[in-house]
């Protein structure tokens, strides 16, 4: 079968359904086609929401989310068991939106496929992966085993491992990779004082040579990373009860739910070109693959991908507990 629609996006992540609910205001109708034949609803991922993408969210009937988030507003650097900055953020600005919320991404994506449910132009076609990309003078067309699309544009928003779809198109994506991997755990646990806080550690005596960072989500979940070594085993600490050791590192002796786990290797790297010529634009990580964390600064700074707390020397020589700054 062949069909024709103005636009194609490929990816029913955040920024696919952000975009589809884009094009329905601008009354522009467009198919999503996204590989994975449900929803995965699992873990909070992108945790961190800034204000902009919360405006945007907000005008396109979304403003749960930015309501239903958390935000803290103090934050905590630690050097291996000293406390060594403490941040107030003040809140800033006429705008009744918050300079940004955590929220996990599983909740977002919930909110904005309820949102393009109801949206008549827009069509989610669901267990259908694109394998290839056929640009001509006049639109694309886009083909899986489920079928064929042509379209006038096409917008990839296939995550960051889209290489086969960003070669059809002749777009390279060049970037960086940390070596060392990140232990990412949502946990739900009572830490009363805590959710108004985020707090990092670099060099803690329980995790050497390596950062922390733990901030709240909605609903008593605390979100928790920690850097580990590039061979760190999941199900293997699972079933040592390393993992339990490592999270009581954190929790201390509050009994505790782990809700999701997961391993990620962060990347920086980025499209040499956002537009690849008529008829195709790439969006979200499919573009630009980052991290939100101090981190790409850190991997410079760093050997064998273990991180030199040295370079916050300045503030550890202030000795004591530091008074929070704004
Ligand atoms: C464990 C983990 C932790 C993370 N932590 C953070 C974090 O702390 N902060 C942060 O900013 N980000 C984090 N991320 C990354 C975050 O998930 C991405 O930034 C975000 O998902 C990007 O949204 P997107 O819509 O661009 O792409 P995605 O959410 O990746 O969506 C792409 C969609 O395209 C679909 N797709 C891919 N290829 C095809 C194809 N050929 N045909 C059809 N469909 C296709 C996929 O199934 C997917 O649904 C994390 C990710 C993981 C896995």
């Amino acid at each position: 079968m062949r069909d024709e629609v103005p636009v194609a996006i490929v990816g029913a992540g955040p920024v696919g359904m952000t975009l589809a609910l884009c094009l329905a205001r601008w009354g522009v109708p467009c198919v999503v086609l996204e590989r994975s034949p449900v929803p995965r609803r699992v873990g909070s991922r992108a945790i961190c929401q800034q204000r902009d993408v919360l405006d945007t969210w907000d005008a396109l009937g979304a403003g749960t989310l930015w309501r239903e988030g958390v935000t803290w507003s103090v934050g905590r650097t630690y050097v291996g068991d000293r406390e060594v900055r403490c941040v107030r953020l003040a809140r800033l600005g006429a705008s009744p939106l918050p300079a940004f919320v955590t929220i996990s991404q599983s909740r977002v994506e919930a909110v904005l496929e309820g949102l393009v449910a109801k949206e008549p132009t827009v069509v989610v076609r669901r267990g259908f992966e694109v394998r290839t990309l056929v640009p001509d003078d006049d639109g694309v067309t886009l083909r899986g085993d489920e079928g064929e699309l042509r379209a006038a544009w096409v917008v990839l928003a296939a995550g960051a491992h889209a290489e086969a779809l960003r070669d059809a198109i002749g777009v390279r994506f060049e970037g960086e990779r940390h070596p060392d991997r990140f232990l990412i755990c949502d946990i739900k646990v009572d830490l009363p004082g805590l959710a108004g806080e985020r707090r990092f550690w670099f060099d803690p005596a329980w995790n050497p040579g390596r950062q922390v960072l733990m901030h709240a989500q909605p609903d008593g979940v605390f979100r928790i990373d920690w850097q580990v070594p590039a061979e760190f085993d999941l199900e293997a600490a699972r079933r040592s009860g390393g993992l339990d050791e490592l999270i009581r590192h954190v929790v201390g002796e509050q009994p505790y739910e782990l809700v999701w786990a997961s391993v990620y290797r962060f990347q920086s790297s980025l499209a040499d070109r956002f537009v690849a010529g008529l008829p195709s634009a790439l969006a979200g990580s499919t573009a630009a693959s980052t991290t939100s964390r101090t981190w790409p600064g850190s991997s410079r700074r760093s050997s064998g991908g273990r991180l030199q707390p040295r370079s916050l020397g300045p503030t550890t020589r202030s000795g004591g507990r530091p008074r929070c700054t704004t």
